[in-house]
């Protein structure tokens, strides 16, 4: 293969992959990749343009023709050879991740290993699905919508293409995929291990280009029958109103500012090293992060000191170094953002329990932040409202637990929630009123067949098992007079 070449350590990508090969690029805007831990130049990376994107869509719809009528057997086939070519590639991906996005190795390999899962998890669902249903002189069967195009954050690139893609792949649609451009060499090698798992050619196409020219042209071009996005509400929003041209179907997961109860009867032990974890996962970089901790206003000193003596457990650093929690922002935009929330909580009376502005000490190559925990907080604050997508947390007292509840509910967002407490009972009680698209009870969890979404402005529609092929289903009622 000729795409890739490597030289003074520098990787260049020329070509996207469409038809199953890798062609170059007609689009001839150069973009340099950049390592955010020392900002130095380890990628270039030639980005499409709009003809590359229409290419890909005539790709994908010729392969639909065929793909559209495959059999669930068949498709099952499909996704467990694309599981193992991607399992092959683990390493690969990994370090890809780490060195690319900066993402701590702590959890890339766990997401990697997310990622790759989820063809099987899709394999495993399809058995779920109702695919004809009959009665009487009428018969209802499940149909692939279409050309999916699917467009990618940088948060979690492997994790984003895979579970889009083992959805789509299983509901007998074809794809285009519109990766973040800032996870090019990432994607090249998650392409690189799904080339090797002999897909029918058409089906899979990844186009690496920037959102307004790629994504726009997914948007608005009528061959493509369904967007799968994750990002900013503000792009979200966009494609919304520009998809309802062509009438796409939608499903938007979008951004988050998710709250963490802690109940009156939790263990701060456990709760708030969990808290802290669910804040710092993935450096902060993540739409399901605890952002906003509600502590009841009696416990708040107590919470205080819990918070300071957990920190420990949360070091900055080197991204590859397998005992460091909290890695570099994926940008200077990045940084320059979180930086200026911290401030902002700052300026508006919010009081900084530890981190904080700045570079954290010896990490000034990079665009390394302080994870930062304010007290003091309330829930009107810009940094209680807004999503920082930054390891910076707000403490919030409450008096009553109604409180906790509406403070809670009080966002735009409504993607993640946690509780925390000794009785599992009072925990359920408290979620089953949390406006979210999935609670988690007493510290993280996940589940690949449960759904994934959020309630409000965090989106519209699921990921996940079932409910992730279901987006990508149409269904058609045959009705005998
Ligand atoms: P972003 O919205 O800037 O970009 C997301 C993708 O959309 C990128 O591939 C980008 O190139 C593309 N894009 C940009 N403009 C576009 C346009 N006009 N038309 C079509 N596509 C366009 O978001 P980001 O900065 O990459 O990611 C961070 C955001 O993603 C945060 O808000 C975060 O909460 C959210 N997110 C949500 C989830 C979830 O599952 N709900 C997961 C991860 C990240």
């Amino acid at each position: 293969m000729t795409t890739v070449t490597a030289g003074d350590a520098i990787t260049t990508l020329t070509t996207h992959y469409i038809d199953g090969e890798f062609v170059e690029s007609h689009g001839r805007e150069v973009m340099d990749i950049v390592r955010p831990t020392d900002r130095q130049v380890i990628g270039r990376v030639t980005l499409a343009d709009e003809e590359d994107t229409r290419r890909a869509i005539a790709a994908a719809k010729r392969a639909f023709a065929t793909y559209g009528k495959s059999t669930v057997e068949e498709r099952a086939a499909i996704l467990r050879r694309m599981h193992q070519a991607a399992s092959a590639r683990l390493d690969d991906l990994t370090a890809a991740m780490v060195e690319e996005y900066g993402g701590v190795v702590q959890f890339a390999r766990p997401i990697v290993e997310s990622a790759v899962g989820a063809f099987l998890a899709s394999e495993r669902a399809l058995s779920e699905i109702p695919w004809t249903r009959s009665w009487n002189k009428t018969t209802v069967t499940m149909e692939p919508v279409g050309v999916a195009g699917l467009i990618t954050a940088w948060n979690a690139n492997a994790l984003f293409i895979c579970l889009k893609l083992a959805s789509a792949v299983a509901a007998g649609c074809t794809a285009v995929i519109k990766p973040s451009e800032l996870s090019s060499l990432q994607t090249r090698a998650l392409v690189e291990a799904l080339h090797e798992a002999d897909l029918p050619k058409g089906l899979l196409n990844v186009v690496t280009g920037l959102g307004n020219v790629v994504g726009a042209e997914l948007v608005r071009n009528p061959d493509v029958d369904k967007i799968s996005f994750t990002g900013s509400v503000a792009v979200g929003e966009g494609i919304m109103r520009d998809g309802a041209a062509t009438m796409k179907r939608v499903t938007l997961e979008l951004g988050g500012k998710s709250p963490n109860v802690l109940l009156d009867d939790a263990e701060f032990d456990e709760a708030i090293p969990n808290a802290l974890a669910a804040v710092f996962l993935n450096s902060g970089q993540a739409c399901a992060a605890g952002t906003r901790l509600l502590v009841p206003s009696k416990r708040l000193e107590e919470a205080k000191r819990a918070i300071v003596e957990a920190m420990a457990a949360f070091p900055v650093g080197d991204p590859a170094d397998p005992k460091t929690a909290v890695g570099p922002m994926v940008s200077q935009k990045q940084y320059d953002r979180i930086e200026s929330y911290i401030r902002k909580g700052i300026e508006e009376g919010a009081e900084v329990l530890v981190g904080g502005e700045g570079h954290p000490e010896g990490l000034e190559a990079g665009y390394f932040v302080k994870p930062t925990v304010f007290v003091n907080a309330r829930n009107d604050m810009t940094i209680a409202q807004e999503e920082i997508f930054g390891p910076v947390l707000s403490v919030i007292a409450y008096d009553e637990e109604d409180d906790a509840i509406r403070i809670a509910n009080d966002s735009k967002y409504g993607l993640h929630a946690f509780v925390s407490s000794t009785d599992l009972e009072h925990a359920h009680r408290v979620a089953g009123q949390l406006r979210a698209g999935r609670v988690v009870i007493n510290g993280m969890a996940d589940d690949p067949q449960a759904p994934w979404g959020g309630f409000k402005c965090s989106g519209v529609g699921r990921e996940y098992g079932r409910y992730g092929i279901e987006a990508f289903l149409e269904t058609r009622a045959i009705l005998e007079a």
